[in-house]
């Protein structure tokens, strides 16, 4: 064996097992229940818990950081109700693009991925809109941030037509340009054309082109609590014709929240079919899709911090243990199992979603580590705290100490 050039010794895994973990090369050389390994850093974890790296699934990460210049009336639209006014927040929040400029995006994106780092996520998909509003400035300042944290954070970058693209011609030229540009994936917004036949004919074109090209497609489908909503349906059936089993994520899907239970089994088994993945995000919206009932039917389910301070959503902050604590109170998951299955929507579930394919605590595979301050699930979801140490690739990338001073001594005061 390449000699270690880092021990975590002591690492309590999910599943209860303390094993050292040997790191050579960025990857995972042993993992081991002798405790005799030997490298040139050795972290004593003190049977801290320790996981996979995070993966957030969906990430609008042009708009971070842009509520300010938004205002809130885009906000109140989209998260009423029962999402009724869905489609005029979007119309709303569009007009933060006629002043899309690289100059204040890239810092914005900056700081949410050192944010997300920090916070323990290593693989993002990150949604950039492409429309003839912004253009492609905010896919050129995502691009530039993903150089800037190559070796650290693994991001897919989604051309996302964010208008459409029969409702905004020109959409779809420029989509083109921002894969040739560095986008990674085809993107679409088939639900907010203004029928079903042009919202076939938009999922359509994403999905030839994503064959022609041999990317991967991530739409955001149905985003409203209206059961008449069907572009899921549509982008499953788009993936079989197109010789795309496997490659495709359908985002948010709010609307499947809204159907009765037979029609979410029917759309659950050609999900399966057509291996769509799916990412839900129920803390920015009051709909969401049916999580238990797809992850019991076999359909891979992430989760996505969706939105960070934007006129969708105005909190975030890329932390996915916040984003898991949410959902365990949106979603009902609050057993001990469910706690697992929540922790497998922002590592091992979500990277299949994603398909990333060698995403595991296992030898072999790359080194992105979290070493917790807590010891079991429901401390790490219940603190959602920074994790102690970051890996990635097998190193160090941060650290983080919660220290409070205090300024009574209480024990004191007790023995008086
Ligand atoms: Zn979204």
């Amino acid at each position: 064996m390449e000699p270690l050039t880092l021990v975590v010794s002591g690492a309590r895994l999910t599943d209860g097992r303390v094993v050292d973990l040997g790191i050579a090369d960025g990857r995972l050389a042993a993992v081991s229940d002798a405790h005799t390994l030997t490298g040139a850093t050795v972290i004593d974890a003190e049977g801290r818990l320790v996981t996979e790296s995070f993966v957030n699934g969906h990430l609008h990460l042009d708009k971070v950081y842009t509520l300010s210049r938004v205002g809130d009336a885009a906000l109140t639209a989209y998260t009423a109700g029962s999402m009724g006014g869905a489609m005029t927040g979007i119309e709303l929040a569009r007009a933060v693009k006629h002043s899309y400029d690289g100059s204040w995006i890239l810092p914005n994106v900056r700081r949410a991925l050192q944010e997300s780092v920090r916070f323990g996520t290593l693989h993002l998909q990150a949604f950039c809109d492409v429309d003839t509003t912004g253009r492609l400035e905010g896919l050129r300042a995502v691009v530039a941030a993903r150089e800037e944290f190559r070796g650290i954070l693994d991001m897919q970058i989604v051309a996302f037509p964010q208008e459409g693209v029969l409702r905004d011609p020109g959409a779809a030229a420029l989509c083109e340009q921002a894969l040739a540009e560095g986008a990674d994936v085809v993107g679409g917004i088939p639900w907010i054309e203004y029928s079903d036949a042009d919202a076939r004919a938009h999922v359509d074109w994403a999905c030839a082109l994503a064959a022609r090209l041999n990317r991967r497609v991530a739409m955001l489908v149905d985003d409203a609590g209206d059961p008449s909503l069907t572009t899921t349906a549509m982008l499953a059936e788009a993936l079989l014709e197109h010789g795309l089993v496997g490659r495709g994520v359908a985002c948010h899907a709010r609307a499947v929240g809204a159907y009765a239970e037979p029609s979410q089994r029917r759309l659950a088994g050609l999900a399966v079919k057509a291996g769509l993945g799916f990412v839900s995000d129920p803390h920015t919206g009051p709909a969401h899709l049916p999580v238990d009932l797809f992850d019991r039917l076999g359909v891979a389910v992430a989760l996505g911090q969706d939105d960070i301070e934007d006129a969708y959503y105005p909190f975030g902050r890329g932390n996915m243990l916040e984003v898991a604590f949410l959902a365990a109170h949106a979603l009902g998951l609050l057993s001990v199992p469910d706690q697992r299955r929540l922790l497998g929507f922002i590592t091992t579930t979500a990277a299949r979603v994603l398909g990333i394919a060698d995403h595991a605590i296992a030898e072999g595979n790359p080194a992105n580590l979290l070493i917790h301050e807590c010891t079991d699930t429901a401390g790490l979801l219940s603190r959602h705290a920074a994790p102690r140490w970051v890996i990635s690739r097998g190193r160090v990338v941060a650290t983080t100490v919660e220290q409070t001073e205090w300024s009574t001594d209480y024990a004191a005061a007790e023995r008086k």
